[in-house]
This record gives structure tokens, sequence and C-alpha cells, in this order.
């Protein structure tokens, strides 16, 4: 892509647009949006809008409140009608870099936390690092009143006159909404469970991808609600049934091949794959309140789900964290299994290629993989295979995050006191909670 001011210029001009919003994430994932009319144009392209940095959890001190955004040009769009509505004036966006008004980038800011990762991989002789998701979700109906339900309508009876699956229905209206603002999609199908679905998009550079998965996010509950669903990234909305994940497929690219591919080694893999798969094996614990970050994200992480428990890799099993697809040459790639798609995907992205960065500075090489199904092992087994566990709960997983200065140093100082302090109330919320269960369990009883 790569456009001009003067290109995107003449084309908000061109297409009649009315609002550009200027998009950036939160520490905790969450998308907000600045949004200025056509007279700021201009101004919003040369990056001097200001926002109050400090109505945004966790991201500023009120004394250091004033922020610029300054937007990155690849990422301009107009959104499709779909998306957006256009009977009040067409609609365009493009992501912002966060910045002080002296200038300097803001630690603060999740995408200079992925790009400082990535300028590390590139000291490191590569060109950047490829990543593919695969992130799932549930279509839910609402209420009348449009509250959100955990009722599929795969299930519910009364929507049986329809002529065709609503959920379907919706999900090609992402595809194409999706293709309009140039996603490169894959593949979409329904997953396991009732009302699951999954959408695929082609893989592309980690910033990028973390671009890609933060505008999915929004377009796909957006396009649900056009059509009175719900969409959920929740990772496990209803007990006993498959929860939602986010694959997530790695690579590194050197002097424009696949760094991971070597024709005659073992398994085809390269060195710089083995350490890379190693440094993420290593980190895998301290990362995973990072790639997992709610409380509801370890309950999806519980044998008998495709979802892995245990820190390992595999060439080819799913019950693996890591798998190696078959595929070899360009495509050649190492899958990562636990996250889920309530992460924020610019620090999930920056801990993966940080724990990949340290397996490749301190050549650390992992153990043999594990060709059968861990699930289907003993304790013993497990561990002659030194096969630690993932952390069960958000709790573990932040103590985890503590122990791992490498995790850390990759967030920096601010984006990790920020996200333990908030997750730790999180959990304490949680734990002091009386739930639903405990009264099915003991009220009676006790
Ligand atoms: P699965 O077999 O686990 O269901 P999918 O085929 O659904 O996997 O998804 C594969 C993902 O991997 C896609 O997003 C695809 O673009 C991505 N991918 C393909 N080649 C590479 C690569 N070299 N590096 C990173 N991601 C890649
Ligand atoms: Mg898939
Ligand atoms: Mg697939
Ligand atoms: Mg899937
Ligand atoms: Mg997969």
């Amino acid at each position: 892509m790569g456009y001009t001011k003067a290109e995107i210029l003449k084309a908000l001009k061109g297409e009649g647009v009315k609002f550009l919003r200027l998009q950036i994430t939160d520490i905790l994932g969450v998308v907000k949006n600045v949004e200025v009319p056509e007279s700021q144009f201009e101004k919003a392209l040369d990056g001097e809008i200001m926002f109050d940095g400090s109505s945004i959890e966790g991201f500023t001190r009120i004394e250091e409140s004033d922020m610029l955004l300054r937007p990155d040009y690849n990422t301009f769009v107009i959104l499709p009608d779909q998306v957006e509505d256009p009977s009040r004036g067409r609609v365009a966006r493009l992501i912002c870099d966060v910045y002080y008004p002296d200038g300097r980038p803001f630690e603060g800011d999740p995408r200079y936390v992925l790009k400082r990762q990535i300028e590390r991989l590139k000291r490191l002789g590569f060109d950047n690092m490829y990543a593919g998701p695969e992130p799932e979700f549930f279509l839910f109906l609402r209420t009348p009143e449009g509250l959100p339900t955990v009722e599929t309508h795969d299930k519910a009876g009364y929507f049986d006159l329809a002529p065709i699956d609503k959920g379907e229905e919706a999900r090609r209206d992402m595809v194409n909404a999706l293709v309009a603002m140039g996603f490169e999609i894959e593949a979409s199908h329904h997953e396991v469970a009732p009302g699951q679905h999954e959408i695929d998009f082609k893989y592309a550079d980690a910033l990028t991808t973390a671009d890609n998965i933060a505008t999915f996010k929004w377009v796909v509950k957006r396009i649900a609600l056009n059509h009175g669903l719900h969409a959920t990234f929740l990772p496990k909305p209803i007990r006993g049934i498959n929860g939602s994940g986010m694959h997530t497929h790695l690579s590194l690219f050197k002097d424009g091949e696949n760094a991971f591919f070597d024709p005659k080694a073992e398994y085809q893999l390269s060195q710089i794959a083995l350490h890379f798969i190693a440094g993420l094996l290593e980190h895998a614990a301290g990362m995973v309140a990072i790639t997992n970050p709610l409380v509801n994200s370890y309950k999806r992480l519980t044998p008998g789900y495709e979802a892995p428990t245990n820190i390992a890799w595999s060439a080819s099993n799913r019950s693996a964290m890591i798998r190696i697809p078959a595929r070899r040459g360009v495509g050649t790639r190492a899958e990562l299994r636990m996250p889920d798609p309530s992460c924020n995907p610019y620090l999930a992205l920056a801990v993966m290629a940080a724990a990949g960065a340290d397996g490749i500075e301190r050549k650390l090489l992992p153990p043999p993989p594990i060709q059968r199904n861990i699930y289907q092992m003993s304790v013993r087994e497990k561990r002659k295979h030194k096969i630690r566990e993932l952390p069960g709960t958000l709790r573990e997983a932040l103590e985890a995050l503590k122990k791992d200065p490498v995790i850390q140093e990759a967030l920096g100082e601010h984006v990790y006191t920020h996200f333990l302090q908030a997750k730790q109330m999180e959990w304490d919320d949680y734990r002091v909670t009386v739930h639903q269960w405990e009264l099915d369990q003991y009220l009676a009883v006790y």
C-alpha cells in the first residue's frame, strides 16, 4: 500500500468522506476512537490532533494527559456501507501511534511495544516476524431489548423457519465487509460448537496482523449487531463446550526467505526455528497472562477441548501448545495454540516476538517434540518428558509473569505495571465474588 498524504486527502474528497476516525488500542486491548470532521482532516493527517490520554483507563496520569495521534498512512481505509451507515456522511479510518507533545513515542502505546520487538528482530538480521491468526467467536442471540445472551440460534428452535442459518448469513456479510476493507480472507467456517465460527485471514508482518486483529474484532461485532446477534470473543462462554481460541501461526523471514525452513535438517526445521520454538516454550508461562488475559481464559485451557494445558511442542499433534503444521518451504511455521481472541493483539504478538528473540539470542534448543496425544499421558510420563503445565488460573499466570524479566522488559515498565495492577484487581474482584456454583453446591447442604 503506502499512501501519501496527498493521495489520502484526494480519496477523502473524492469519496465524499465526512468523518475521519483515528483508531488506537488501550492496554487491555479495547479499541478507542477519536473522530474528527472534514475541517480537521489536514491537521489529523499531520499528526496534530490531541486527545486526553487520562480518559483512557491505565493510559496516562492526569499530569501528562495531552497526547498526540500520529496516523499510520498504510492503515487508511474508507469504511464500507455495511460497517458504517453512510447516511450522515461516509467515514474513513486511520490507525494511529501515540506520541507525547514533545515528539517522543508514548511507552504506554501497545503499538509501540510491538514495534520495539520487531526492531529487535530486525537487529538480529530478520526482515520481520510474520503472523497468521485464526480467531474464533460465538454468535449469540440478543433479547428483544438488545441484551446479549448465551443462546445460540443453532439450538433455538423458534428460528427454524428462517430459510438459511442466521449465523452463516451474518458470517458471509462479515467476510464481504472485511474484503471491502482490504482483508485477504483465506477461509471461514462453522466451528465445533453450536453458534461458533472462525474466519482466517492471510498472514502478514506482525504489526499489520495486530492492526488487522484489532479491526477484525470490532467489524465482526458491528456486522453481528446488524443481524440482531451478539458476537463475542469471550474465550469460554459455555461450560462443557469448546471455547474460542486464536491460534497464531508464526515465522521469521530473512532476505525474503522463510528462515524456519531448512530442507536438509531434521524435520526440515532450521536452527533458527528450533531456537524460536525453544524461546516460546521457555517463556510460555510468563507470557500467558498477555495471550490469555481474562479470568475466563483459563476455563478454556482445560483438557479435552483441543486447547493446550501443557508446555510442549509437536510436529503434528493438536494437543501440544506448539504444533508445526506439515507445510514446508515458504509456509514453514510454528502454530502457537494457547492464545485466545480476548488478548490485546499488539501485546500478544510483542511477547511472542520477545520470547522467540530470546531463544535466538541465547541459542536455546527445545526438547524432542512430543508425537503422542499429551492428554492421554500419565503424570509420570509427562514428568519423564519434562512437560510442564501452563498456569491454570489468571492468578498463576500473573505470578509467572512476575518471574519473567524477559517478558516484563518486552512490555516495558509502563505497560507491565499498569497491566499487572489492572489484572490483579480483576482477580481479586473475582476471588471475593460468591458464584452461582457455590450456592448450587453448598447452600442446601451446609
Ligand atoms: P489450521 O490448520 O491450524 O486450522 P489454518 O489453515 O486455518 O490453520 O490457518 C493457517 C494460518 O497460517 C493462516 O492465517 C495463514 O495465512 C497462516 N500462515 C501461512 N503461512 C504462514 C507463514 N509462513 N507465517 C505465518 N503464518 C502463516
Ligand atoms: Mg483454522
Ligand atoms: Mg484450517
Ligand atoms: Mg478453529
Ligand atoms: Mg489452528
